[in-house]
Parts: structure tokens; sequence; C-alpha cells
């Protein structure tokens, strides 16, 4: 599904090839496998109980490690896609933290060493867990009016702030952005720290969410928590950038995340129909069932497509952060669409909680609007397409300018 790949033909050609290496195409059967048999039964239990699915996190981690070790080889972004997809199958709020050292390296793709070494060991065994904190009251799609600031004291920094969508709030270290240059405006001026949890300063307050229910979210409020600059993670400033670029992929996952959960109550449905008499017929021999799910198959192959594009362009080195934004807005929202027919055709069964259709659809849908909502990255889209030129002084996004 990668297109195109390295290969090149004779005379210099570049040929497209969509197909997965064969290592890679085992990799996907096995984590389908084990994302159905061990994840799937215990989805459900993890929404109405709560609980963070760690142990399921840390098989997958154990899993994917000991797979590419026994071939010497590390996995590359699209393989990371494929954790993604096929454990969304099983458990959409396992993935995130189950996507191992590819992955968190380039979420930590600026950390000293000494970072590095505290914090990857648990985090890729899955002992640890990140929360990643940008968003404030006032800064949401609007980044650059981020008012979390980090006073240089010397050699540590004093940090006060409110991040108030903090997803992962039962996390052990925190990825927290603050403004380091007063004088700076925008996305400029802003600085990361690595914060452990237990650093004096620091309150929680969870919040009740619709969905995504397994993974606590939240606000952590800072007062005066004081950290060596040592934990500053890249240059002094430069930090919005760094972790645009990160979202270009993330929201590459998040679209594999949501088509994953959705082909998985595709499958369920397309079973479902074949079996359900309804009017002395199976319900599938209705063609308006039958186009229904042919449609959203289309759609989600198609944004499967794209996603993977995406990794294959950040593993190329090529900018993608338009293709970035396309997969972020389109692939939740045809996920959403998806489920929401399963759930439909399921009749008073897909209503009710025993069916995974509803916990899909309220899972998927806080990633319609987590890192980054549909307009946001249709602005992205369209100052890519348009030139920023023409929307200078009408939109104010944290991309902006100043
Ligand atoms: C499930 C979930 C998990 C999240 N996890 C995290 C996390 O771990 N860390 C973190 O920092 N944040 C997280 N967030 C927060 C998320 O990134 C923000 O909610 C998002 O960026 C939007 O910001 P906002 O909610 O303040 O909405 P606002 O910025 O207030 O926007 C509200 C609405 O207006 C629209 N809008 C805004 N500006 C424009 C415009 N110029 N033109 C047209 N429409 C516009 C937006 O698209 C949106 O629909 C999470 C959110 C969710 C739902």
């Amino acid at each position: 599904m990668v297109p195109p790949s390295d290969e090149v033909q004779e005379g210099g050609t570049k040929v497209l090839d969509f197909s997965f290496s064969p290592a890679q195409e085992d990799y996907r059967c096995a984590v389908r496998q084990l994302a159905l048999t061990e994840l799937l039964p215990r989805y459900q239990s993890g929404d109405a109980n709560q609980a963070y699915p760690a142990d399921q996190v840390r098989r997958v981690l154990a899993f994917s490690r000991e797979f590419w070790a026994e071939r010497g080889e590390e996995p590359n972004l699209v393989s990371v896609g494929i954790t993604a997809e096929e454990v969304a199958r099983g458990d959409f709020n396992a993935v995130l933290t189950a996507l191992g050292p590819t992955y968190t390296r380039l979420l930590l793709k600026e950390a000293a060493p000494t970072l590095l070494d505290r914090w990857l060991p648990g985090l890729t065994s899955g002992d640890q867990i990140i929360g990643l904190c940008l968003t404030e009251p006032g800064a949401g799609s609007d980044m650059g009016a981020m008012a979390a600031a980090a006073v240089r004291n010397g050699d540590s920094y004093v940090i006060n702030g409110i991040k108030n969508s903090v997803s992962y709030l039962n996390a052990d270290v925190f990825y927290v952005f603050a403004r380091t240059d007063p004088e700076a405006s925008g996305w400029r001026g802003i600085s990361a720290f690595l914060i452990p949890r237990e650093a004096p300063g620091m309150s929680f307050e969870e919040v009740e969410d619709l969905g995504c229910r397994a993974v606590p979210r939240g606000t952590l409020t800072l007062e005066d928590v004081e950290v060596p600059s040592e934990w500053m993670v890249g240059a002094p400033g430069q930090a919005f950038a760094m972790i645009s670029h990160f979202f270009d992929i993330n929201r590459a996952i998040i679209g594999l995340t949501c088509i994953g959960a959705a082909m998985q109550s595709l499958d369920e449905t397309i079973e479902y129909t074949k079996n359900r008499i309804v009017f002395s017929a199976p319900l599938a021999s209705n063609q308006a069932v039958s186009f229904g799910l042919a449609e959203d198959v289309t759609h989600l192959e198609l944004a499967g497509l794209m996603c993977y594009k995406v990794l294959w362009m950040r593993q190329n080195q090529i900018p993608c952060q338009d293709y970035g934004a396309m997969v972020k807005w389109y692939a939740p929202k045809m996920a959403v669409e998806a489920v929401h027919r399963c759930l439909r055709l399921h009749g008073h069964y897909g209503y009710s909680t025993e069916l995974p259709h509803q916990q899909r659809l309220r899972d998927i849908i806080g990633w319609q609007i987590g890192d980054g909502s549909e307009e946001i990255m249709k602005m992205l889209i369209a100052r890519s397409r348009f030139g920023r030129a023409t929307f200078d002084g009408n939109v104010e996004t944290g991309r902006r300018q100043s």
C-alpha cells in the first residue's frame, strides 16, 4: 500500500508499488491476530471501567520489539502506521502509547541524550506514559496565543500556566510547552520541557469525556514549577516548529487509528448483515445496505493510502504538511460515517452498549478535534494551495507569523 516504492526500473523511472514488504505483511497479519484475540475482548471493559489498557500496551510493544529484533530490522514509519491501524481494530485506546521507539524518538527528536536515557526505556516498554501539553484555555487551534510562561532563573526555569486538554493525564512525564521569550508573539519564543509527574507545583484535574474513556484527559496546572534547564527539549524558542514536524506524522497515525477501528466495525457489520434475516432475506442482499458499506470501504481504503503516503513521505524526508492535514480531517470523518452506518445496520442492538460500534464512534469523534480540527486542517491545505498571503489578515492560527 505504499506509493511509490524506492524500486527503480531500468532507465531510472520510478514505479508505483503499493505493497508492504514481506516482513511488514507478516507483521500486519500477526498484529491483527493479536489485536483481535487479546485486545478486542477487553476493549469495552476499558471504556466501562475507565481503565487505561496498560497490560495491552506492554503486550503490543513487547511483541513488536521481538518481531523486528528477530529480523534484525528497525520498524520504519510505515510499519508504525501498520501498528496503529491493526491495534485500533482491537483497542482504539491502546494505540498511541504502543507505537514503540521509532515513533517516540520522533516525538522527542531533539531531546538531549540524557533526557532520552531517562525516559525512552520506560516509554517504549509501556511502563511509563508521556502527556503532551499544548492546549490552554485561551489557546487551542490558535496555539500562538499560548500564555504559559517559563522564566529563566539561573540554571533553571520557573513555569506557570494551565494546560487544559492533556490526554494521558495519568502520565509519568509531561511534555510541556511554554513561552520562554516574553517579547515574542505567535509561535515564536515557545520552548518545551520534559517534566516528571512528581515535580512540585503540578496539580491535575480530570474531565469526563464522551469517548476515549480509558485514557484520562484533563487539566494540568503548573504553579511555580522549577525545572533544570537541561530538561528543555531542543533549542530555546524553537519548540513550535519542532512539534509541527511531529504533527505531520501524528496526523497520519491518528488517521490510521480511526481507519482501523472503522474497518473492524465494517468487517463485523458485513458478517452481521449477511446473517441477519429481514423480510425473509439476508439484510446484505439489499443494495441499499451493501452499497453503503461498499462506499465506506472505498472511502477508508482511499484514506488509508493517503495516510501511508504521508508516512512514506516523511520516511523519505519529503515535506508533507498539507498531506498530513488532508488525512487528519478526511480519515476520521470517513471513519465516523462508516461506524455510524455500522451502528444503524445493527438496529437496536447497535444502539446498545453491548456492541462496540457506539464506543468506536465516541472514540473516533475525539480525534476529529484532538491534534487539530477539520477546519484548521482545511486552513492549512488552503494556505498551501492558495498561498499564505491570501489569508493574511483574516485568519489566526498557531502557524501565524507574528
Ligand atoms: C480527545 C482529545 C484529545 C486531546 N488531547 C490533547 C493533548 O493530549 N494535548 C493537548 O495539548 N491538546 C489536546 N487536545 C486539544 C485539542 O488539540 C484542541 O481541542 C484543538 O486544537 C482545538 O482547540 P479548542 O478545543 O480550543 O477549540 P477552538 O480553537 O476554540 O475552536 C473551536 C472550533 O472552532 C473552529 N475554528 C477555530 N478557528 C477557526 C477559523 N479561523 N475558521 C474556522 N473555524 C475555526 C475549530 O475548528 C473548532 O471546531 C485534545 C482534544 C481532544 C478532543
